[in-house]
């Protein structure tokens, strides 16, 4: 069973006039699967990573997320299936300054409804994973810009999402911290998930199994 399959997605913005930035999409991924969306500015990337993450809806057209029909789902659920089905790395990291690292991680679990019992144990095998586990009490303001991104990355991956969803991960990265980054998906798709990244990235190109472009409102192989 894919882990994700849209069909017939479209979003039109209620603009004057109107904008279809997505028109009859279909996508299906399959777990494990390592899918890279390239496409020019303004092409519905943003569009399409916040319909894949349950922060927008489409304007028509089916999504199935973890065998759930996303399309279904009330708010709370969708709140719910989010937390536990997706894990994103933003753009922007969307790290809090004030918090520590371990806070920061322990928020997210918190939002899955991870009991108590086993938060410490789950932040302690992540943040190993990632290679921070020395900064696990540090202030989020105070990590450097690769900490930050593996932060990020701890925080997608700690409760095993089906869906791993992310924004230009690699972006400003030298090519051995881009390089960790990917290896770090990869121990996810092994693992099941399915890595769906938007990027304009050449080395995540390298890397995909598939490279989709984005354009008139349709991914294209
Ligand atoms: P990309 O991420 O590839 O740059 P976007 O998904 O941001 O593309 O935008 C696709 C199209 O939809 C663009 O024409 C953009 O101006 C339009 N758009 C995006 N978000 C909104 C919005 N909230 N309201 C109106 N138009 C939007």
């Amino acid at each position: 069973m894919s882990v994700l399959e849209l069909s017939g997605i479209s979003k039109t913005y209620d603009v004057n006039p109107p904008i279809t930035a997505l028109n009859g999409l279909d996508l299906s991924v399959d777990p494990g699967e390592k899918v890279a969306i390239f496409g020019e500015s303004g092409a519905g990337k943003s569009t399409l990573l916040n319909i894949l993450g349950l922060l927008d809806t489409a304007s028509a057209g089916e999504y199935r997320l973890a065998g759930l029909d996303a399309t279904k789902l009330s708010a709370k659920q969708t709140d719910l299936v989010r937390s536990e089905h997706i894990g994103f790395v933003f753009q922007d990291f969307h790290i809090l300054g004030h918090r520590t690292v371990a806070e920061n991680l322990t928020i997210k679990l918190a939002i899955s409804q991870v009991p108590r019992s086993r938060r410490q144990s789950l932040i302690s095998s992540t943040l190993e994973q990632v290679g921070l586990s020395h900064r696990e009490n540090s202030l989020g303001r105070l990590l450097l810009g690769g900490e930050k991104q593996r932060l990020a990355i701890a925080r997608a991956i700690m409760n095993e999402p089906a869906l791993l969803l992310a924004d230009e991960p690699t972006g400003n990265l030298d090519s051995r911290h881009a390089h960790a980054i990917l290896d770090l998906f990869d121990e996810q798709a092994d693992k099941g998930a399915a890595v769906v990244i938007i990027t304009h990235d050449e080395r995540i190109a390298r890397w995909a199994k598939r490279v989709l472009t984005l354009r008139d409102g349709r991914l294209h192989a």
